[in-house]
């Protein structure tokens, strides 16, 4: 495996809430204190960064966040959980709580000439349409560190040719850096979940090493693409590029989509702008 894992050691009851886990808010809540620590290092907070957290819960990464910065936004779905977050962070800083859905967040209001540096450990349930969320404000971001399902960060580091390889995999290549920084078992949740998990790393590209004219098209084009994977690209991306338009980047129309890279896929957008 190329990437750590972390064994749950201690796992201990330090935040011990009358709180029930919602299932519909994809809630597992971390409990273990060295995979706490160890996001928190991963993080590597300083004072006077503009932190935010996605999904804060009973608070787990949330108060060692908020005692390293003393200033710390996050924005969390749940109302129950509001209060009891708030009263826990009184001694350590300022906490600015926006009780809202992620998924609709506007999180370029908030950089406001500073970059955000995002961090969460997201509820899995919606993680797929968070990520595409956020990179679309990703020129409001400095960097994000995510725990999600270990499947979902190891398709999007993945590289062309294998399974695991997809829409998900290009779409965040083209826009940031992806480095899996360690495995998380069931334990350290809870509930725990049914899966492994693992903490990524994103950092937007200040600019994208591929640079593509119109980001629409690209995002169009994987998605076609990627939608009929077992197809040859010429199958698959007709009705947008003909044989002749993919031939012209040099990439073989007979190929499969799964075996293209973001360059080769930012070619074929650049491409389709050129004809449209
Ligand atoms: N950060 C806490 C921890 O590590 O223990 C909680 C993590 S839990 C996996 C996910 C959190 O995201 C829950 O607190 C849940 O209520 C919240 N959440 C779920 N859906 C959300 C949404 N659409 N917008 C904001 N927060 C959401």
């Amino acid at each position: 495996e190329p990437y750590p894992v972390l064994t749950s050691s201690a796992a201990s009851d330090v935040y011990r809430d009358s709180h029930k886990a919602r299932k519909r808010f994809g809630q597992n809540f971390l409990h273990d204190p060295l995979v706490i620590q160890r996001i928190v290092q991963a993080i590597n907070p300083l004072r006077g960064q503009r932190l935010l957290e996605i999904g804060p819960g009973q608070g787990a990464i949330t108060l060692p966040l908020l005692r390293a910065c003393r200033h710390l936004e996050v924005v969390e779905l749940d109302r129950d959980l509001i209060q009891p977050l708030a009263d826990k962070a009184a001694t350590a800083g300022e906490l600015v709580i926006h009780q809202q859905d992620a998924l609709r967040f506007d999180f370029r209001s908030l950089a406001d000439g500073e970059r955000l540096r995002t961090v969460g450990n997201l509820p899995y349930n919606i993680s797929t349409p968070l990520l595409f969320h956020l990179l679309e404000q990703a020129d409001a971001i400095q960097d994000m560190h995510f725990m999600l399902q270990k499947e979902v960060v190891d398709r999007m580091a993945a590289a062309p040719g294998g399974g695991d390889y997809g829409r998900l995999s290009v779409m965040i290549q083209y826009h940031c850096r992806v480095e899996p920084l360690f495995r998380v078992g069931p334990g350290a949740f809870k509930p725990a979940p049914r899966v492994d998990s693992a903490l990524v790393r994103l950092t937007p590209w200040p600019q994208p090493p591929f640079p593509v004219k119109d980001t629409g098209l690209l995002t169009t084009l994987v998605r076609q693409a990627f939608s009929q994977r077992r197809k040859t690209l010429r199958n698959a991306l007709k009705g947008l590029l003909s044989e002749q338009g993919i031939r012209a980047t040099g990439t073989d129309p007979a190929a499969r989509p799964e075996t293209i890279g973001v360059e080769q896929y930012v070619a074929l957008a650049n491409q389709l702008e050129t004809e449209t």
